[in-house]
């Protein structure tokens, strides 16, 4: 028997019941403050801006986190490979996680048109899918009270004309000044724009996540599964024994992806009947999904290895981690755990570079400016491997064109035939 509930109803509903006051507090204040001055101001309470303050914390460093929701967001698992697992090490939350998501020991792509069926050596790393709530609750819980900001919607970002320090436009009609922005505002990033990158590239794929919750436990195993139909690919992953996260991709093909993204019928609708020719198991975790949870992408964004090579994401103080900088198809499911690991260099490198005198003390714009330079030229390597190969992934599951697709092969053979070599990476000490 399968439910669409929340698994945890009372707690969860104290959980929210608690914040939503503390939050409605924390509003109020910023209504009540005018114009304010703070030294590091951080948009975005997403997996990103919430390491990056977590992050900064484990080194002294206190920042202001600037979110525009009313409550932390987050839907569905997110898968976490061995290098997520290694930044959230340093970041002192991995075991809490660990007792929450089991490992996945194997893997299976299966093909419905060929009868194709392949093995995904996964077992050599670890990966498991964590519910995106419980990740980003345990880097919230890590904070120091009142470090975000809950219901502040950054309008615009300038440079002080004069003292070139960055400016904040928030909607409640308050200006803060701040000494350093990091904007983790996600991929339409306001704060990205004034770097002067270029928009993101949008693949024709729709994207649709949710999980299921089975009370008697599920029959998938410790096994992660793809299994694809024609244009519609199925992702199945374990995340204890008795949840499921599950993803759809599917080319976009008509107009209709935008009214869909609006309606949790329509989204259902789409979901249900994309695997109307699928195993009964899929059908059946599918069709009784945690309604909550489910989430469309209309477009799947992301930033091209040359947008990644040619921009130089920093403008005075002002940079940005996670989507913001770095917007990825998540064919090779990296963008979180990439921003985990932004999370970590760019504390690391603020705090060797940008901190004189006592504990957190920010030092002079020219301080400021090496650290986010250092910690962009060491990022922009690993983020071009990674770019390139989601890309070309991404480009696989949308071209109809047989040369592009062999071109895409012959370049995944050559350059990352090894295909978990992305997950070897260490972000090193924070
Ligand atoms: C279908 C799909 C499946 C995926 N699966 C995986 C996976 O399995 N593993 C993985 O590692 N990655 C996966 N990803 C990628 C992953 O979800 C993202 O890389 C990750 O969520 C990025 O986090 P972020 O904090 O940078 O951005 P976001 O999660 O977008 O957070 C941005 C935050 O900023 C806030 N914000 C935005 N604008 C403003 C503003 N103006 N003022 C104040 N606040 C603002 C938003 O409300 C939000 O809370 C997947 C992506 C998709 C689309």
């Amino acid at each position: 028997m399968l439910v669409n509930r929340s698994p945890f109803p009372v707690l969860y509903k104290m959980h929210k019941k608690q914040t939503r006051s503390k939050q409605k507090q924390m509003v109020k204040d910023m209504d009540m403050a005018g114009d304010r001055r703070e030294d590091v101001v951080i948009v975005g309470g997403g997996i990103s801006g919430l390491a990056t303050a977590l992050a900064l914390y484990r080194k002294g460093i206190r920042s202001l986190v600037l979110e525009k929701s009313k409550t932390l967001q987050a839907t569905g698992g997110i898968i976490v490979h061995s290098n997520g697992w290694r930044a959230l090490e340093q970041l002192g939350v991995a075991s809490y996680l660990r007792q929450t998501a089991d490992p996945i020991l194997s893997g299976q792509f299966s093909s419905l048109d060929n009868g194709k069926q392949e093995e995904i050596p996964i077992w050599k790393e670890e990966m498991r899918c964590v519910r995106r709530t419980d990740l980003v609750n345990i880097l919230a819980q890590n904070l120091p009270l009142e470090t975000v900001r809950y219901g502040c919607n950054v309008l615009s970002i300038e440079l002080d004309p004069v003292t070139s320090y960055p400016v904040l436009q928030l909607q409640n009609g308050t200006t803060l000044n701040a000494k350093v922005v990091i904007g983790c505002d996600g991929v339409n990033s306001k704060i990205t724009n004034l770097t002067g990158a270029k928009a993101p590239n949008r693949l024709n794929v729709i994207g649709v996540r949710s999980f299921t919750i089975y009370p008697n436990g599920h029959k998938f195993g410790s096994e992660f599964k793809m299994i694809r139909k024609g244009d519609v690919t199925v992702g199945v992953i374990p995340m204890t024994t008795n949840q499921v996260h599950w993803f759809i991709t599917r080319k976009y093909l008509s107009q209709e992806g935008f009214k869909i993204s609006k309606s949790p019928k329509l989204i259902m609708n789409f979901s249900t009947e994309s695997v109307k020719d699928f195993p009964s198991s899929v059908k059946e975790m599918v069709n009784n999904c945690w309604l909550e949870c489910l989430h469309f992408s209309e477009y799947i964004k992301y930033r091209s290895p040359w947008n990644i090579l040619c921009t130089h994401f920093r403008v005075g103080t002002v940079t940005v981690a996670g989507d913001a900088l770095h917007a990825m198809t998540p064919f090779i499911a990296q963008g979180g755990s990439a921003a985990l690991e932004d999370a970590v260099v760019l504390a690391r490198c603020f705090a060797r570079k940008a901190v004189v005198g006592g504990p957190g003390e920010i030092g002079s714009k020219l301080m400021v400016e090496k650290a986010f330079d250092e910690y962009l030229k060491e990022r922009k390597t690993r983020l071009l491997r990674l770019t390139f190969e989601s890309t070309l992934l991404g480009k696989m599951e949308e071209t109809s064109s047989k040369l592009i697709k062999l071109l895409c092969i012959v370049l995944m053979v050559v350059l990352f035939r090894d295909l978990f070599a992305h997950t070897r990476y260490d972000c090193g000490k924070l």
